[in-house]
């Protein structure tokens, strides 16, 4: 009877166990993951990531944004816009409107982050009952946004009416492990599923473990999901980025991506789903030369409270009266680039936004400003540790990796080029088949790694088919094993 009972039930169940029937994507995103990290370490043991190089594709690496600290680079990467667009423009910066000082510990206020960014999570969910976009639709996507049209992209949403309807059978769903910004609300929504507080002693191994209960959910699995480890970063600023504790991390995380296939593959989910891996900047070595701007006559004083008081690269803020003594000193220093407002290079876009207010430090690699007081500098001091990753964005070390793994992309594909991470978000979009807000990627720069013309929708259409076989396939194995069983318990039955 038992068995019986229990066929029953398992046949019953079996089609609410299957996963979202919408494309499906898992984004990977490992803090300070240098592009490099896998080739520098002699006799490093990576079998997961080699299988990514041999069966999925790559490039390079990709270009983070300034600041090159996490909370900007993260929002660059989901919204696929400039730090003077999404306007994050570091981890802790000053807004004269609001007349208002954010840093990480008040990042729950939506104005840190809502300030006209689409994460993808949002993108995703906002099309939760949409049918597949014609895929001609988004490849030029990228091409046609202006960068004046950017700033008004949230209003622009708002007007369109289009918010999320997610009353249709099988809606998209977004979930975020810990991903830098999915428990903020962005123009009122968040993603449907986010794991908060963040806690980076919450073990690896059970963040994966969320991730994928979110993907099965019997009721509402997700088809999207973000999982953020924060190495290898700490080992990286401890011990140095080119240190046998960073080589260990790679191994491990090497370890653990495998343990993600392992149980993508025991779902049948592995053959369907896309999955990217990214990282939000790289990593150098020291700063180990530490420059007092005292020595150079500008104090302490001459700036405004809040002033970050030592970095490589970072916004200064000068008390108005000091702004062009403070300008002309720094200028002389060696190994320090100072720009004001008006002269950011273009490169950066950076300076479009109230939030870039007065002057932006950029230190060569291994250099170091401070402006606190002298008794500051009379001592040795280090960075933060052995590494940093504040450095110019274009210094090839600033780079992260870019993989990409699944049905979509095209196997072992290689090019010896750098994207930038303003580049990601419109590829999740056409991964997942959405229409993506405004955004300054550029299609060109992710076209070539997929397995079939854009314009065709035929690669997932397949992927879908066949997902869809196997799960009738093994509902038949199924259904064998419960008969085979029921006769050889058939004393049981009454
Ligand atoms: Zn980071």
């Amino acid at each position: 009877m038992r068995v019986s009972m229990l066929c029953v039930l398992a046949l019953l169940i079996y089609p609410t166990l299957a996963a979202s029937s919408h494309s499906r994507l898992i984004v990977v995103a490992f803090d300070s993951f240098r592009y490099d990290f896998p080739h520098v370490f002699p006799g490093i043991v990576t079998p997961t990531f080699d299988k990514i190089s041999q069966e999925g594709a790559r490039v390079k690496g990709s270009r983070p944004v300034l600041m090159t600290n996490s909370w900007p680079n993260w929002l660059s990467l989901a919204s696929g816009l400039w730090p003077e667009s999404h306007q994050v423009v570091d981890n802790s910066f000053y807004d004269p409107e609001f007349d208002k000082w954010f840093n990480l510990a008040i990042r729950a206020d939506p104005r840190y982050y809502d300030m006209g960014a689409e994460p993808i999570w949002i993108t995703n969910q906002r099309q939760a009952c949409s049918q597949r976009q014609a895929a001609g639709d988004q490849r030029h996507a990228g091409d046609q946004r202006q960068a004046g049209d950017q700033r008004q992209a949230g209003d622009q949403r708002q007007a369109a009416g289009d918010q999320r309807s997610g009353d249709c059978e099988n809606p998209r769903s977004s979930g975020a492990v810990f991903y830098p910004g999915a428990e903020a609300p962005f123009s009122g929504m968040k993603a449907d599923r986010f794991v908060t507080p963040y806690n980076e002693l919450l073990d690896y191994r059970r963040r994966i473990d969320i991730l994928m209960s979110w993907i099965t959910d019997p009721v509402r699995p997700i088809n999207l999901g973000m999982l953020y480890i924060d190495n290898p970063d700490h080992v990286a600023h401890e011990f140095g980025p080119e240190s046998n504790q960073t080589r260990d991390m790679v191994e491990l995380l090497d370890n653990l991506t495998a343990t993600l296939f392992d149980k993508l593959q025991q779902e049948g989910l592995l053959d369907s789903t896309n999955i990217l891996f990214i990282g939000d900047h790289g990593h150098a070595p020291g700063p180990d030369k530490l420059i007092s701007a005292n020595d150079y006559g500008v104090d302490s004083s001459m700036f405004e409270s809040y002033s970050p008081r030592s970095h490589s690269t970072a916004q200064l803020y000068p008390k108005k009266e000091y702004e062009e003594f403070v300008y002309e000193r720094l200028s002389t220093i060696p190994n320090i680039t100072v720009y004001r407002k008006a002269e950011v290079p273009e490169r950066y876009h950076y300076n479009n936004t109230r939030r870039m207010v007065s002057m932006v430090l950029i230190a060569d690699e291994g250099f170091k400003l401070d402006i606190g007081p002298k008794s500051r500098t009379d001592v040795p001091q280090r960075a933060s540790g052995r590494g940093s990753h504040q450095m110019d964005p274009f210094n090839d070390k600033a780079a992260s990796i870019f993989w990409a793994y699944g049905p979509a992309f095209k196997q072992g594909f290689y090019r010896d080029e750098f994207i930038y991470h303003v580049d990601v978000y419109q590829l999740m979009c056409h991964l997942l088949e959405l229409k993506p807000a405004p955004n300054n990627g550029t299609w060109a720069h992710v076209r070539d790694m997929l397995n079939v013309d854009p314009t065709s929708t035929l690669s997932t259409t397949t992927e879908g088919a066949s997902a869809v076989l196997a799960h009738y396939w093994i509902f038949g194995l199924n259904l064998l094993v419960c008969l085979l069983a029921l006769q050889h318990t058939h004393g049981d039955i009454y």
